[in-house]
């Protein structure tokens, strides 16, 4: 379902795309389709070639008075053959052509590998290079210097501590570094959390899903979530097979890293109604996500800020595929994005992301960053740390997935993506530690949308 023509006749343009978005190797792979549909080209042309000399013989046989001297005949040498070495000759071209067959299929799925490979285009909003965009700051919150104001900034891992909020020495234990306990309020407040995005998003129209926490790894990669990223690291947790799923050839499963793939291939191999009707589809479910994590390193793995598992609610959409509808979509959900965080009282930045962040399928990405006093302390990035994202992924997954939607006229087309995170638990809930502190009266305040899930608590204290 990949549009392999486009590729090949504009290889310049996706191999310059590739080299914006920090797809090195995959560069090369435009040419590279190109060189090999030239092969295709002429397999097919030999493989015609043989099927005409075939029929012939295949004439031949079954009319032996035909006349020899016919000029095809003639040219085709078979002029003077008996009938057992016009028989031969057939088996022999029978042989040649089923060999010429595999090649082309070979090449064929060649082509679809390498294109697979190969990320979305990019949107012509986007920053090339590394550096994004500000695109606005949340509630008019100035950046906090805690150096020029007498507030003591806390990390949440030290506030955890305060008050008996996690137990990461238990969880190393049990699972290992990259995992946690959460504990009394820190648990309360996750359940709070997603009860709070999930009224917030199912208010504004976003149905409800309760999606599986595995996916088979070809749902993943059809997605743009590839098994190994680009520096070679396993950013997946695959299931091992047992010997009896291999000998039965059953497809690899994997721990979703997020709901986004679950709910994207939940249209897999489908056909939607009349999209004036059924367009947009929009849903938000919540999830356990799972990250390897592989090339995370040093002070930021400490505490809650890159975890192996975490809760997300996540939200998703179909999208008529037509650039306006999407992006209308696409601000609603960057504004119930900031709606959500802008109430939870967080110093937060929007950014327009530039390519060498946009991964495989996003065409254009919307992050927001909250502040992290304790981020700054780590001297990263002025302490601003990513909370959600939101992408489009135009037709990138629904091709991959072969999701389709059946306009009156019979035609099928491919319906467009959108996806962001309506909350991720562990940064938010550290940002909304670290943010309350209050180092007099050693507690945390409740943000107020918070309370009605907390027993109208407006603090967190020190036990006992
Ligand atoms: P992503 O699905 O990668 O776009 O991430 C969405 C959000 O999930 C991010 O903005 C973070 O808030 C959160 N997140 C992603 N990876 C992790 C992680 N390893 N640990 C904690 N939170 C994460």
């Amino acid at each position: 379902n990949i549009d392999i023509k486009h590729i090949r006749l504009n290889p310049e343009l996706y191999a310059q795309n590739c080299r914006d978005r920090n797809y090195q190797a995959a560069a090369a792979y435009p040419a590279r389709i190109n060189d090999l549909f030239a092969q295709w080209q002429a397999k097919q042309h030999e493989g015609r070639s043989l099927r005409e000399r075939a029929n012939l013989i295949r004439r031949l046989i079954a009319n032996p008075s035909l006349s020899r001297d016919d000029a095809d005949e003639v040219a085709a040498g078979f002029s003077t053959l008996t009938r057992e070495q016009l028989l031969e000759e057939a088996r022999k071209l029978k042989s040649s052509l089923s060999t010429i067959e595999d090649a082309e299929s070979n090449l064929v799925s060649e082509m679809e590998a390498l294109a697979l490979q190969i990320p979305n285009l990019t949107d012509p909003g986007t920053p090339i290079g590394n550096e994004p965009r500000l695109l606005t700051l949340l509630n008019d919150h100035p950046e906090p210097d805690p150096s020029s104001s007498d507030k003591v900034w806390r990390s949440h891992v030290h506030i955890g501590a305060e008050l008996g909020l996690f137990d990461f020495a238990a969880a190393s234990t049990t699972t290992g570094w990259g995992w946690y306990y959460l504990l009394d309020e820190a648990a309360q407040l996750e359940q709070a959390l997603i009860s709070y995005a999930l009224q917030s998003a199912t208010r504004a129209g976003w149905r409800q899903v309760s999606p599986p926490s595995m996916v088979y790894s070809h749902m993943a990669s059809a997605c743009g979530f590839q098994p190994r990223d680009a520096s070679g690291e396993t950013q997946i947790y695959t299931i091992a097979q047992s010997a009896s799923d291999t000998a039965r050839n059953k497809p690899e499963l994997c721990l979703a890293g997020t709901s986004e793939i679950p709910l994207a291939a939940m249209l897999a191999d489908t056909v939607m109604d009349d999209p004036s009707t059924s367009l947009p589809r929009k849903r938000v479910a919540v999830s356990r996500c799972y990250r390897a994590e592989a090339g995370a390193r040093g002070a930021e793995t400490k505490g809650l800020y890159r975890v192996h598992e975490f809760t997300k609610v996540e939200l998703f959409a179909w999208t008529n595929p037509d650039q306006d509808a999407t992006e209308e979509l696409f601000d609603e959900m960057v504004d119930l994005q900031t709606e959500i965080l802008g109430s939870l009282n967080l110093h937060c930045r929007v950014l327009e992301m530039p390519t060498a962040d946009l991964g495989a399928s996003a065409t254009r990405k919307v992050d927001i960053e909250a502040y992290f006093p304790s981020r700054r302390e780590l001297g990263r990035n002025d302490g601003w740390g990513e909370v959600t994202s939101a992408s489009i992924c135009t037709d990138y997954q629904t091709r991959r997935l072969a999701t389709r939607a059946k306009l009156p006229s019979g035609k099928l087309i491919y319906p467009w993506t959108v996806n962001g995170t309506a909350l991720a638990v562990p940064r938010v809930l550290a940002a909304i530690l670290e943010n309350g502190w209050d180092e007099e009266d050693c507690s945390v305040v409740i943000p107020e949308v918070l309370r009605p899930w907390m027993d109208g608590r407006e603090r967190i204290g020190p036990k006992g």
